[in-house]
């Protein structure tokens, strides 16, 4: 592990660390002349971050793990991330709109339709929850812009776009591998499952009276 010489004790900071992931409270590393400008150690992986007021260099991904999704998928997801993170934001929505195309591909749309033929296919299917759905104009038009036009992609928009990429995974591949592989406890624990009464444990009469 790297050994860091001459650290200055800083006033606590959190942050979260963007080559651990880890949400730390960092209070080593180094000062400057100017209080708001100062490099903080990771306090769980060791490695350092710049902060200059309140931009972090490098910024963690933007968006969150998603798990059980194919590993192809989920490296462009996790590029879309890190591209929002170095602030290429026109990038990052090009890599959502690539992601969202293949992810309609895999679930059955035929390869060649455009990107938002594959919008409209997830949402034809009910892939897109209905609160999702408010998500489906500004998809189709932003989503759209960076492809056809020269207009770069703010922050709002590479983060608008990952939170609809990250919906998309959950739904489509989180949460189905989640209640095949453990069932919800709730039917576990109320509702145990039924063992079939043998002939002569049964009542003898009933609500029919026989
Ligand atoms: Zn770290």
């Amino acid at each position: 592990m790297t050994e860091w010489k001459n650290l200055s004790t800083l006033s606590p900071r959190k942050f979260t660390c963007s080559y651990c992931g880890s949400h730390v409270r960092s209070d080593r590393g180094y000062l400057t002349g100017t209080p708001s400008r100062h490099i903080r150690i990771c306090p769980n992986c060791n490695n350092p971050t710049y902060f200059e007021g309140d931009r972090q260099t490098p910024a963690p991904p933007l968006g969150n793990r998603v798990s059980n999704v194919p590993a192809e998928i989920d490296s462009l997801y996790n590029e879309a991330r890190a591209c929002a993170a170095a602030r290429a934001y026109t990038a990052a929505v090009l890599a959502c709109r690539k992601l969202i195309t293949i992810i309609a591909v895999e679930q059955g749309a035929l390869k060649g339709k455009s990107f938002l033929e594959c919008v409209e296919f997830l949402a034809d299917r009910n892939f897109i929850p209905p609160n999702g759905r408010i998500w489906l104009h500004y998809i189709r038009t932003r989503g759209s812009e960076a492809a056809h036009d020269l207009s770069l992609m703010t922050e709002d928009d590479a983060n608008n776009l990952i939170t609809f990429a990250e919906m998309l995974l959950r739904f489509i591949y989180e949460f189905p591998a989640r209640v095949t592989s453990s069932p919800p406890s709730f039917f576990a624990a109320d509702h145990p499952p039924r063992r079939p009464v043998p002939v002569g444990d049964r009542p003898h009469s009933d609500a029919t009276g026989h």
